[in-house]
């Protein structure tokens, strides 16, 4: 038996990066004011239908979507903003007075090609803010994306864009429309269905022979109304006070329709075709699409996989996660002061290690040395008759003669 085709294991090894980055994303999104939700990984279907859109490749070709014994349709979750914006009506966070800040952690599932840096269930870190419309907001919740990327020393740029609103985007989609129809022969056959029920998704498209009709196209900023220039050109204004670069990228739009406005993604240029780290953007109408009241919102969601991946070599071995103390014992009784031993140093922080079938000494310091104990306490028989142990510091191969009392102190002072 194995895992199924787009899903794996994430071995304890690797663990330790996500660990890495989990409390690096917690820690920023406290300093931010943010608070952890967790919504179900299952949702009535028509929560993405409705939420996501219909046109969209998520809901047209990408949903697990089943019905279950009671007759009702569900759908594994592909993202998780439609159940953040759920939440938001069914509990009512829209009485609260401050504005809801809400931040997940968890897996996604969506039916994708398998394709390097691309999971059928994979991870995503993200966050929305309801309740206001105003570019600072936005760019608040640019710069707590790239905070929380900052200590992993990966090279990223920002995108930028504003898809327009529902006054002006028509009139652009207008002319893209007639643009395209006439460039009809050189598009995929996506972009031609595209063409006729959202052009803005052309844009999107990453198939080779559309490109060049696609570069051609007229750009969406220039053609945005007063009511969403102003917008964009304050976001600009705050990101520049923050000595933030960007690029404005005219062709950048979200997969999911409800988007409008500022539009935005993180790529870094050492993940090849699937380069997007990590997207948000601004998705005003959602909470009315969902039955709600009127609602502002604002959100990104980040590629925990995909930041993984990109991870540099000496980030990756600060992750590891080293006992302070490999505790040897050479006998019965000497295992089991080992145990005594190690029970006092954990109560006091200390991260022991014993090895119940480590064999000889030579056996137990090699695997001490390969699980890269910082320290190894040496209990044989002459040791338990002291009361006395070897410790040894393996970073310099030091090696001394301490009382459990010493031990405890040396523990306390390193620590
Ligand atoms: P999206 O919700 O499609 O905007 O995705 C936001 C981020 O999630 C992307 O920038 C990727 O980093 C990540 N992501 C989306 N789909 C996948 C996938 N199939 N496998 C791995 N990461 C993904």
């Amino acid at each position: 038996m194995s895992t199924i085709p787009g899903t794996r294991d994430i071995l304890p090894e690797e663990m330790a990066l996500w660990h890495l980055i989990e409390e690096q994303a917690r820690r920023v999104f406290d300093l931010y004011g943010y608070k952890e939700i967790r919504t179900p990984l299952l949702e009535a279907t028509e929560l993405f239908a409705r939420g996501i859109g219909g046109d969209t490749d998520i809901v047209r070709k990408e949903m697990y979507t089943f019905t279950d014994q009671g007759g009702i349709s569900m759908t594994l979750r592909p993202e998780a903003t439609a159940s953040v914006v759920r939440a938001y009506i069914e509990h009512h966070m829209y009485r609260g007075g401050e504005l809801p800040q809400l931040y997940y952690i968890g897996p996604m599932f969506r039916h994708e090609k398998k394709q390097k840096g691309r999971w059928r269930q994979f991870y995503q870190i993200g966050a929305e803010v309801l309740g206001s419309d105003d570019p600072a907001v936005e760019a608040e919740v640019i710069e707590m994306v790239l905070a929380l990327l900052q200590p992993f020393k990966i090279k990223v740029r920002l995108l930028i864009n504003s898809v327009g609103c529902a006054q002006c985007r028509p009139r652009y989609v207008e002319i893209l429309r007639a643009e395209l129809r006439m460039a009809a022969d050189s598009l995929c056959e996506d972009c031609r269905r595209r063409t006729e029920t959202n052009p803005l998704r052309v844009l999107d498209c990453k198939v080779e022979s559309c490109q060049p009709v696609i570069e051609q196209l007229p750009r969406i900023t220039d053609h945005l109304g007063e009511e969403c220039a102003q917008p964009f050109l304050r976001l600009k204004g705050h990101l520049e006070d923050a000595k933030i670069g960007y690029e404005v990228v005219p062709r950048l739009v979200r997969g999911l329709d409800y988007y409008i406005r500022t539009a935005f993604e993180i790529v870094s240029g050492e993940l090849g075709a699937q380069n997007a780290l990590a997207g948000g953007g601004r998705y005003d109408g959602l909470s009315e699409i969902l039955g709600g009241p009127p609602a502002k919102g604002f959100g990104f969601a980040m590629g925990l996989d995909r930041l993984v991946m990109v991870l540099p070599e000496e980030v990756r071995a600060s992750a590891a996660k080293k006992p302070e103390i490999f505790l040897v014992h050479l006998s019965e009784p000497a295992m089991r002061k080992a145990m005594a031993i190690a029970r006092i140093l954990r109560g006091q922080g200390s991260a022991c290690h014993l090895e119940f079938d480590g064999g000889s000494l030579r056996s137990q310091m090699r695997l001490a040395n390969k699980i890269g104990a910082r320290h190894v306490l040496i209990i044989g028989d002459d040791e338990l008759a002291r009361d006395r142990y070897t410790i040894k510091r393996m970073e310099d191969s030091t090696q001394w003669d301490v009382s459990l009392p010493e031990l405890t102190e040396y523990l306390k002072s390193i620590s």
